[in-house]
């Protein structure tokens, strides 16, 4: 077994040539890059490692047992300077995430705090809909502007089978409640055989999304968590395709990256569809993402073990240059692919999606 080695120390960190962002430049503060030269504009924030759902690929039945107790919880006051100062380092988009980010008690509050706080960086959040019907109206004045929604299969007992026991029309009118208030919606899909990946249900799902001026994004499943038990039920972007027929155009996807984030996107009778292929073809090249988990670990990196707590950070009375300098040496040494393939790093050593914040 290989251990993954620790965060390298700040000296060995070199800066790559790039313009630093203003605000960190004028107080000599690193800006978030690595040492290659990938610069990070995209902050995915757990606010949550629980959830309501239990989907197969995420979450143990019954949930996972190493849940944070609420006074290692970021704050909204924590979480909120934390992203003021991504925000000076040049992150332009927030994403809240989890576990389910609409679990977190009173998480409008959190979204309105920034939004006050920072509000030219775009806010959006990955949900799973059930609380939707509730809440996006206020998400929507509190700030919120975009949602992905993780929805597998219309059909409510796959559905049910594949979250272990949710309710597929709360989804449905989740979704319906964010387009009505003006959001923009994508729907997010992990396509696995035996279940929601056969071309019937795919292409249920595919039309069903572009009736409604959608535009589903299938994900490849990773070998994280329970995920790592489930790889020989993995459906890559090709299979997807495949499934899907002369819905989608024969052409070539897009190229990953820019301001769009990983997903490369195909063309269709209907609208576009998304392919998010980290096993099949990775994009980690083009990576603009850092992760901060409800706990207040960064993580340059979904696959990588190696995290940085800036609650601690804050916690012992550190200035937001001592965060910036964290959050940079963090980013610094982020490897230049993902580990998920390499038969030495043990599928345990990679915890679940749902206490990263995926
Ligand atoms: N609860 C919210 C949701 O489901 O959208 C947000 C958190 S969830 C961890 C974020 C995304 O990660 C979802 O779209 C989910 O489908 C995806 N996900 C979870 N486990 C995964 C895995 N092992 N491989 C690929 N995607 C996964
Ligand atoms: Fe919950 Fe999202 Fe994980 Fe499903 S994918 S168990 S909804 S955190």
């Amino acid at each position: 077994m290989r251990r993954l080695p620790l965060i390298e120390s700040r000296s060995a960190i070199v800066e790559p040539p790039v313009a630093r962002p203003a605000g960190f430049a004028e107080r000599g503060i690193p800006s978030l890059t690595d040492r290659r030269g990938r610069v990070y504009r995209y902050l995915r924030l757990s606010v949550t490692d629980r959830c309501d759902l239990a989907c197969v690929y995420c979450m143990p039945p019954g949930g996972e047992e190493d849940h944070g107790l609420r006074r290692e919880l970021l704050t909204f006051e924590e979480a909120a300077r934390l992203i003021a100062v991504f925000a000076a380092g040049g992150v332009e988009r927030v994403r809240f995430t989890g576990g389910e980010p609409l679990v977190r008690k009173d998480v409008v509050e959190l979204v309105e705090r920034v939004h006050r706080r920072a509000p030219h960086l775009r806010l959006a959040m990955t949900s799973n809909g059930t609380r939707l019907p509730e809440l996006a109206a206020p998400l929507r004045a509190a700030g919120l502007g975009s949602v992905n929604v993780s929805l597998d299969a219309l059909d409510p007992d796959c559905f049910a089978a594949l979250t272990r026991g949710g309710d597929v029309h709360r989804v449905l009118a989740g979704i319906e409640a964010a387009l009505a208030v003006g959001m923009e919606v994508k729907l997010n899909a992990v396509p696995l055989e035996d279940g929601p990946g056969t071309a019937e249900r795919l292409g249920a799902l595919v039309d069903w999304a572009w009736s409604r001026a959608i535009t589903p994004r299938f994900i490849e499943l990773m070998p994280l968590g329970e995920g790592a038990a489930l790889a020989d039920r993995r459906l890559d972007a090709a299979a997807v395709r495949a499934m899907l027929g002369d819905r989608l155009s024969a052409g070539e996807p897009e190229a990953p990256g820019g301001p769009l984030g990983p997903a490369r996107y195909v063309s269709g009778r209907g609208g576009r569809v998304g392919f998010i292929t980290a096993i099949s073809d990775e994009f980690c090249a083009s990576c603009n993402r850092v992760r901060v988990t409800a706990r207040g670990d960064v993580r340059a990196c979904l696959a990588d073990r190696r995290a940085l707590s800036l609650r601690d950070v804050m916690r012992t009375g550190g200035s937001d240059a001592d965060l910036a300098w964290a959050m940079h040496r963090a980013l610094g040494g982020k490897s230049e692919g993902h580990a998920f393939l390499d038969p030495d790093v043990v599928e345990h050593e990679h915890v679940g999606m749902s206490l990263i914040g995926g």
